[in-house]
């Protein structure tokens, strides 16, 4: 029964200057910014700045992958070892110290911009889809783990590196991995963080070749609790995998402390692009580049 006399027009628009201001606050804290990725704006109600469309192109890494380090094969380099798994020209030369490295995604495109948006950025629930896609990437691991505990250890940071970022990304995303229950392993996986310490700050590894990024992190860990290693499997979790320098030393460092395993996962890892120089390690020679073959990598080959 509405009507001009019972609603004055003054009452009305004070009412809807009112709600419109109403709307608009609601609409800034339920919409804070457009997608931090692709900067379209956000239509849904979401904690984490990132359009659907966005989180969908973050697929998981497709194609033939090496059975240890989890690099990119293409088609001649998918030489396999005594046990018929693929590997690379790297893990055939020298086993490291971990058994197997898996990851989810290619660190590229929206994946890499994720990653920053929690490392750098503080975008704390962009932890939650990066848990996720981390267990996924443990679930492949599955069928290998240990049918009793394993300790799930994040790469720590240096304690500086910390108080000034406040939180260990790896740690936020291990976390997070664990709570999802994705694959059955979750329920054995227990986090660990206070076993590997970072005893010195490592300059960034960016720009750096693989060799020189083996010096960077060389003697840069610390197993801090040795009693909770002795004789146990590890999961070693961090956000990406590079050339594998840390996850290496760390794993080293790991093994040395009586753990009888280290086994990595990583969110993303850095794929090797057939357009791309391919570095390759002679035994007692210093690091050369090659160019790579000229061959469509499996994943595109396939349209993924
Ligand atoms: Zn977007
Ligand atoms: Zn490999």
């Amino acid at each position: 029964m509405a009507g001009p006399s019972i609603a004055p027009a003054v009452g009305r628009s004070w009412f809807s200057q009112v709600s419109v201001q109403v709307a608009e606050s609601v609409f800034a804290v339920l919409f804070p910014s457009d997608c931090r990725i692709c900067g379209e704006p956000l239509v849904n109600v979401s904690r984490l700045p990132v359009c659907p469309q966005c989180l969908a192109a973050m697929r998981p890494i497709a194609g033939g992958v090496c059975a240890v380090c989890g690099e990119r094969l293409f088609s001649s380099f998918a030489l396999s070892g005594s046990d018929g798994a693929p590997r690379c020209g790297l893990c055939r030369r020298i086993a490291p110290a971990f058994v197997r490295a898996v990851a989810y995604g290619s660190y590229e495109g929206g994946l890499r911009e994720l990653i920053h948006l929690l490392k750098y950025a503080g975008v704390h629930p962009a932890a939650n889809v990066l848990g996720r896609m981390l267990a996924e990437a443990i679930a492949d691991l599955e069928p290998e783990l240990p049918p009793d505990s394993i300790a799930v250890v994040p790469v720590p940071l240096h304690r500086s590196k910390l108080r000034e970022r406040e939180f260990n990304h790896a740690e936020r995303i291990a976390r997070a991995a664990i709570k999802t229950k994705l694959s059955p392993a979750s329920g054995r996986l227990l986090l660990c963080p206070g076993i590997l310490e970072r005893k010195r700050e490592t300059p960034s590894q960016t720009g750096l070749t693989r060799h020189q990024r083996r010096e960077n992190v060389r003697g840069a860990f610390g197993v801090a609790q040795p009693e909770t290693v002795r004789g146990r499997e590890v999961l070693l979790v961090d956000d990406v995998y590079t050339t594998g320098a840390t996850v290496s030393e760390c794993a080293r460092v790991l093994r040395r402390a009586g753990a009888t395993k280290v086994w990595v996962a990583t969110v993303a890892r850095t794929l090797k692009a057939s357009e791309q120089p391919v570095e390759i390690r002679l035994s007692g020679a210093a690091d050369v580049e090659v160019s790579a073959e000229k061959e469509i990598p499996l994943a595109r080959a396939a349209g993924g």
